[in-house]
């Protein structure tokens, strides 16, 4: 019952104030979001691929209000490459990216959008790497789904996100499920409306199920984005069936989420990507993940208490 309220209360202005001023917070934020800079970054970087995963990217950032700030979150992603670039570990790391940082949602936002993620493609693809494009709320996935596509034509490795928790989504993985596609399915981490979306953990889990098994059996990469315990096992079980290779899917975890797990994953041969966060304007993507498990919250407000 918790995360829609969470969920609400990340789109307001004065709760965004009151949480990202708390005198704790910065502590409890960095369990998800463990830097603020390049600098910061690069050595979590280099820690975990040097323990065996692979990692996707993300500059924090989505509620911007100017075009300069869709050109500041591309030239952010730009310096980012520029530095893997020179640790040489191109191929080990891609970029996520949230078109709503690029511009998606100001006004011409879809051609704004398209425009400052295409450089950040271009510049990836030099480096031997990728970007994917996440998936934001349901008003915004067919320009996202656009732009997935025209990106393609020339860099027909660039990946997107399907949402489990959407009536529309089996109609996507199925157009999605072509060979060379890179599909991340995920359950969904925004407040939907039901006419949009199912809203039951079970139903959600269920849709999840018969997603993934249009991905396994389709020609395309399925990336397994999921912590829960149950569904990847259930994927294991699909990718063998489908009779996929350890490296013809992979698995992708969340910074801060179930790290034992991640390294369990990698050492029993599987790909496993951590999706790491970092940067400043961290409150949306934070308030999410306190949405996802009641016990977060309990712990933030708990520190926040002891602190006052
Ligand atoms: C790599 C990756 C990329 C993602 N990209 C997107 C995206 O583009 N668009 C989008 O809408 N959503 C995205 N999500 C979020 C996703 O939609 C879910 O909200 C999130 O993954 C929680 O769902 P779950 O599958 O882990 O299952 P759940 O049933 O929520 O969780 C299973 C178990 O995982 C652990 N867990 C899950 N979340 C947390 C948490 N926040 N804190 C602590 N423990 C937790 C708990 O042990 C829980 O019991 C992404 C998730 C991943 C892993």
């Amino acid at each position: 019952m918790l995360g829609p309220v969470i969920l609400a209360a990340s789109r307001s202005d004065r709760m965004r104030r009151l949480i990202s001023a708390a005198p704790v917070t910065k502590q409890v934020v960095d369990r998800f979001i463990p830097g603020e800079s390049v600098d910061d970054i690069v050595p979590i970087i280099r820690d975990l691929t040097a323990r065996g995963l692979e990692l996707t990217m993300d500059v924090v950032g989505e509620d911007i209000t100017t075009p300069a700030q869709a050109e500041a979150a591309r030239d952010a992603y730009l310096r980012l490459i520029d530095r893997l670039e020179d640790m040489e570990l191109g191929e080990r790391v891609e970029m996520s990216v949230k078109l709503s940082m690029f511009g998606q949602a100001l006004d011409g936002g879809h051609d704004m959008a398209l425009a400052n993620v295409r450089p950040v493609v271009e510049a990836a693809a030099a480096i031997g790497t990728t970007v994917t494009l996440d998936a934001e709320d349901h008003t915004t996935l067919d320009s996202m789904f656009a732009i997935h596509e025209e990106l393609r034509r020339d860099f027909p490795q660039t990946g997107c996100v399907i949402q489990a928790y959407l009536f529309r989504t089996e109609a996507d993985a199925r157009r999605l499920a072509a060979a060379g596609s890179r599909v991340r399915l995920v359950k969904g981490a925004y407040k939907e409306p039901a006419e949009v979306a199912y809203q039951q953990k079970h139903e959600i889990d269920k849709a999840y199920v018969r997603i993934l098994r249009i991905l396994m059996e389709g020609e395309g990469y399925p990336m397994v984005g999921s912590h829960d315990p149950r569904l990847i096992s259930i994927a294991q079980e699909l990718a063998h069936r489908a009779g996929r290779k350890p490296d013809e899917y992979e698995f992708q975890m969340l910074y801060g989420i179930r790290g034992d797990e991640h390294l369990r994953l990698a050492a029993q041969g599987h790909r496993m990507r951590v999706y790491t966060a970092y940067g400043t304007d961290w409150y949306g993507y934070f308030m999410r993940r306190l949405a996802e498990k009641p016990a977060n919250l309990r712990f933030f407000v708990r520190s926040m208490l002891s602190k006052g």
